[in-house]
């Protein structure tokens, strides 16, 4: 494991070298916001960061639930020792609760990747601009038909899930990287993804931070080339 100091957050990388997965612990005044949880592996270091900082963890937010990013949930919440409000959007609590299926309002492919049952299930529901601590969630639907991102204004920091990668090589998520393809197999909609990534680019950040990858500093540049890559691959139906 891996644990880097940036800004406002830390990033918890699992340093596997075929599938490198990352976490966020959030730096709140009193407590912290663990952003993912993708294998009970992590928690060791989570909870050794909480005592060195002295501030407890008080908040979950799942970015979207496939089992990368979820697969250490009852771990974690059975060794924390603190009561934790955890977030999800309503829309990918489905997935969560084991159901891949297009709602009916929703046109596009099919739902990929996969999930894991857990007993600790999510206590909250948010959607766009609902405010988690010091962030501000920002709906940011491709990955999966529900995922969302979180936005430290202050700190100009944005964490997005796997809306994009970096490992691999960056791209927009369904835009394949052949050195990590992995994201893209668990891509819902690259059209939508494309949508998700000139939406973000609204917004003012310095620090992007994804499920896989190192984070990467002035972004936006990199983020434009990539967009355009990822345009000219778009086939779908
Ligand atoms: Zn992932």
């Amino acid at each position: 494991m891996r644990v880097l100091k940036k800004s406002s957050f830390y990033q918890i990388t699992f340093m596997n070298h075929l599938f490198p997965i990352n976490c966020y612990v959030y730096e709140e005044e009193d407590s912290l916001t663990l952003i993912d949880i993708g294998t009970k592996r992590f928690t060791k270091h989570v909870l050794s960061l909480s005592k060195n900082l002295n501030k407890p963890v008080t908040r979950l937010v799942l970015t979207h639930p496939h089992r990368d990013h979820v697969a250490g949930l009852d771990y974690f919440c059975s060794s924390n020792q603190n009561p934790i409000d955890t977030f999800i959007t309503k829309r990918d609590n489905y997935l969560l609760e084991g159901c891949f299926d297009l709602l009916d309002n929703e046109t596009g492919p099919k739902i990929k990747g996969s999930s894991v049952k857990t007993s600790h299930k999510p206590n909250h529901f948010v959607s766009e601009g609902d405010k988690i601590g010091s962030l501000e969630v920002i709906m940011t639907p491709g990955h999966t038909p529900g995922s969302l991102s979180l936005l430290d204004r202050s700190n100009k920091v944005l964490i997005v899930g796997d809306l994009v990668q970096v490992q691999g090589g960056l791209s927009v998520a369904g835009d394949t990287r052949w050195l990590f393809p992995f994201v893209t197999m668990g891509t819902w909609s690259l059209s939508k993804c494309i949508e998700t990534v000139e939406k973000i680019l609204n917004y003012d950040f310095d620090y992007l931070c994804c499920g896989h990858g190192d984070v990467l500093e002035n972004p936006k540049p990199q983020l434009e080339r990539v967009l355009v890559r990822a345009k000219s691959k778009v086939r779908e139906v």
